[in-house]
């Protein structure tokens, strides 16, 4: 007897063509698609090759490729990290954030978003399944700053308007938008804290 679990995954694996093709779609490749899609999600500690790498699951070599490509047709561009002069961060450009409008996966994030169960609970449990998942392969998903260990939220000064945080992990201080952005050196603190 099949298993809602085994269901479960079957369902989900077919869900994955959404973001899964054959050829281009508005010229770009899937892969192209997950990179750009991915850096205009990501903080800019992993707007990086390195980050890129790890979220596509290819080799550095692999990643600089789409970078190139990418940068050839103008949907990112590259400067210096503020913070460490020899690395790279990679934006997306305003004409990459145009594209980005034709997404592919618009429509699944449409279906998401007009569950019965609730984007939020959804969204909850695909993260409880990354964790399991990150415990058994000792490595951790990106996720973004609120529910992560390092960050810490300034407090006392209640002249100021906004929240100021800070991640102990890089030293640096975390503006208000960036705390919604995903991060490689992101680590789960306790449930409840920071909740979105
Ligand atoms: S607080 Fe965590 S998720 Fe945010 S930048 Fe620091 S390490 Fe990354």
């Amino acid at each position: 007897m099949i298993t809602a679990a085994r269901e479960a995954v079957d369902l989900l694996i077919q869900a994955a063509g959404s973001w899964e093709f054959e050829d281009t779609l508005h010229g770009l490749r899937d892969r192209e698609w997950m990179a750009l899609r991915f850096l205009a999600r990501a903080n800019r500690f992993s707007r990086t090759p390195s980050g890129l790498a790890q979220f596509v699951g290819t080799t550095r070599a692999t990643a600089s490729q789409t970078v190139k490509r990418l940068e050839d047709k103008g949907y990112l561009q590259r400067r210096s990290s503020d913070e460490d002069k020899r690395s790279v961060i990679l934006d997306v450009t305003q004409r990459g954030e145009t594209i980005l409008l034709r997404d592919p996966i618009a429509q699944l994030v449409h279906a998401v978003a007009t569950l019965e169960l609730g984007a939020n609970n959804f969204r909850d449990l695909l993260r409880q399944i990354l964790e399991q998942l990150d415990a058994r392969r000792d490595r951790h998903h990106a996720d973004n700053c609120r529910k992560c260990i390092f960050l810490t939220e300034a407090s006392g000064d209640t002249r100021r308007k906004q929240p100021e945080y800070t991640c102990r992990f890089f030293r640096a201080d975390i503006g208000e938008s960036e705390i919604d952005l995903l991060c490689f050196n992101f680590e789960r603190r306790e449930r409840g804290a920071f909740s979105a």
